[in-house]
């Protein structure tokens, strides 16, 4: 009998682990507590589009369908830093002109992901079933069918509808009880709020758990097609209207739009809290983004009506409970979307826990178990560097000494091809592990600025004995 495997949530890597588990010749289902989106629901609460970058598309490209993702993807370049003024900078993000990011549609890589699972009979997928709990010592799921009634109206799941007097009993009653799904192992990929990770925490006394919320919130907002469809922006480009304490910023769709996410402060004299009428929102983008406003005809809409959304780092230890249990992508390490790295690290857990599945085959504890070594200093590296990027994105892009020191990092990696590489070069275009990166642009930079005083103590003594003579 092959190994069952019950996977919580059809995001991006419960989609894409169902498939690699699936390869593998495991009996796997996939429990989603949404509709399925391919039938038009939106993929929920989450951004439009995303930055795929090296690690995300090597995991793509196990399955074979790295090209399929990428057909409809926009390259961008680099950043394009919108100043007060209006005036636009370009930052190209690497050396090579090959080496940059894409924009994809997070419900059309949903779609991929969940497809390419589907393609192995011995994969099923069950969108409406939420997880309520997981009964660890088991591997035992409670789900919940939350299916839509044959009226359209979507029921709260879990609780039982009681009949009026007079109506006839509710045969949807059925769909909302709950189901037990038991497995050799219960794999959650139910995102930043993972029902099975909280399972964990009440069920293990040493389970250890972290959760950090910064002070800002997002919201997304629209830049829509031109009249001819094309962009009204540069297309190829990531925006970024740097603020200093906030951003906005903007990625390219394939119909022409851009998505623009603000990050601001939640609460504060000038926030999301204090910004409530039409007038205010009106004043506050003309002020700090002239240049965009004009192009956002929908600007008070979408302000009222998009959610204000959290930024959460999520950390906990260990990953796994023996053979029967184990947490993968935001669900284990939910992080800040400042490195556009989340995904890319998600799918970077499917690839590092399929590998560690085949090295270990009658060992899945020692699988689970390595798979949390492996990707565990990883992810918490990530998660330190996500928010140091939001300082840089917000911050420093917008000074000239920011724009100096990107050049210097290009010229280094040209002079020391192999030696030198910055530190979102090896983030973005390369598979190095997240930890190594961070040490390696830490001993980096330390040389560098060494090197430069250094040669600079140098000149000025120079200069003196030169004086002096
Ligand atoms: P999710 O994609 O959240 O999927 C979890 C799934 O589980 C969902 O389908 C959910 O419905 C389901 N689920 C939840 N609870 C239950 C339950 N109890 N029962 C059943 N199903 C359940 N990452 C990048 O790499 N690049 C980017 O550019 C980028 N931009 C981002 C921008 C923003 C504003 C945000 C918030 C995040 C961004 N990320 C980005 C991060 C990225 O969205 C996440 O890291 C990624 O979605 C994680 O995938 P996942 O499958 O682990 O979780």
């Amino acid at each position: 009998m092959p190994t069952r495997y019950v996977l919580i949530g059809s995001g991006l890597a419960g989609g894409l682990l169902a498939a690699y588990l699936g390869r593998r010749g495991y009996d796997v289902d996939l429990y989603e507590r949404r509709a399925d989106p391919r039938e038009g629901n939106i993929v929920g609460g989450r951004s439009i589009n995303l930055a795929l970058s090296t690690r995300g598309i090597h995991a793509l490209e196990q399955l074979g369908i790295a090209d399929e993702v990428l057909r409809h993807a926009i390259p961008m370049r680099g950043r394009m830093i919108h100043d007060k003024s209006g005036d636009l900078h370009f930052a190209p993000y690497d050396r090579d002109p090959k080496n940059y990011i894409n924009s994809i549609g997070r419900a059309a890589l949903n779609t991929t992901v969940i497809e390419a699972a589907q393609r192995y009979p011995n994969v099923r997928v069950h969108f409406n079933h939420r997880c309520t709990d997981v009964d660890l010592g088991s591997a035992t799921a409670h789900l919940l069918n939350t299916e839509a009634d044959s009226n359209g109206s979507s029921r709260v799941a879990g609780v039982l509808a009681t009949p009026k007097l007079g109506e006839a009993g509710p045969p949807a009653i059925a769909k909302h009880q709950v189901i037990k799904a038991r497995a050799d192992a219960v794999i959650g990929v139910d995102g930043a709020f993972s029902a099975v990770r909280q399972s964990m925490q009440k069920q293990l006394a040493e389970f250890e758990y972290d959760e950090s919320y910064l002070p800002h919130g997002y919201k997304e907002l629209t830049i829509p097609p031109a009249p001819d469809g094309g962009w009204q922006m540069e297309k190829e480009a990531l925006h970024i209207w740097p603020r200093k304490s906030f951003m906005m910023i903007a990625l390219p769709n394939p119909d022409g739009s851009f998505t623009c996410t603000l990050f601001w402060e939640f609460e504060g004299p000038r926030s999301f809290a204090s910004t409530k009428t039409d007038d205010e929102v009106c004043d506050f983008f003309q002020q700090e983004f002239p240049d965009a406003v004009p192009l956002m005809a929908t600007l008070l809409e979408d302000f009222r009506q998009n959610p204000t959304g959290s930024l959460v780092t999520i950390r906990c230890a260990p990953w796994y409970y023996k053979d029967k249990v184990a947490l993968v992508g935001d669900a284990a390490h939910a992080v800040v979307p400042f490195y556009g790295q989340g995904m890319n690290a998600a799918f970077e857990d499917c690839v590092v826990l399929d590998e560690c599945l085949a090295e270990f085959p009658d060992n899945r504890e020692r699988a689970f178990a390595e798979y949390f070594v492996r990707r565990k200093e990883n992810a918490d590296a990530l998660a330190d560097l996500a928010v140091d990027n939001f300082i840089e994105m917000r911050d420093k892009t917008a000074s000239k000494i920011f724009r100096a020191k990107k050049k210097l990092d290009h010229f280094l990696e040209g002079l020391l091809p192999g030696v030198y590489l910055p530190l979102y070069a090896m983030v973005t275009f390369t598979r190095i592990p997240y930890a190594q990166a961070a040490r390696r642009a830490r001993i980096q930079d330390w040389v560098v600025y060494t090197s430069l005083a250094a040669i600079s103590a140098i000149l000025i003594l120079l200069t003196f004995w030169f004086v002096a003579r």
